[in-house]
């Protein structure tokens, strides 16, 4: 039994298609030269790239409400699929680095080491 090949279009996951290839193509049905043309007549309207309103990602209510604004912009058409997966990345990084950092901070406080804080600058500044 001939191995049939696979099609090689890369999904948003990272992984490939894995349906049948189309004779003679890398690619299957959807995914072949001929499915761009259909793809791209469709009437979706661009969206607009709004810039958005964010708050900096210190700590998890604030990648909650960034979250909420990023999907908000992205169900009314401000902003693009690609450009909402990148920043719903970049949150979810923050939020990893967040948790790990807490964790961090409490097996530290489990061990007993005690961190010597930095004198507050706003009264320097002032
Ligand atoms: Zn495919």
């Amino acid at each position: 039994m001939a191995a049939s090949k696979l099609c090689r279009h890369l999904m948003p996951t990272g992984r490939t298609c894995h349906s049948p290839a189309m004779g003679g193509s890398a690619y299957c049905y959807y995914h072949g030269p001929k499915a761009a043309p259909r793809r791209a007549a469709r009437k979706t309207p661009q969206p607009v790239e709004d810039e958005l309103d964010l708050v900096p990602a210190s700590e998890p209510s604030c990648i909650d409400l960034n979250s909420q604004r990023i999907l908000f912009a992205l169900a009314s058409n401000r902003i693009s699929v690609g450009r909402a997966t990148t920043m719903l990345q970049c949150l979810q990084t923050s939020l990893a680095s967040i948790r790990e950092q807490r964790q961090f901070n409490l097996d530290m406080a489990d061990a007993g080491v005690i961190f010597e804080t930095a004198p507050e600058e706003t009264s320097a500044a002032n």
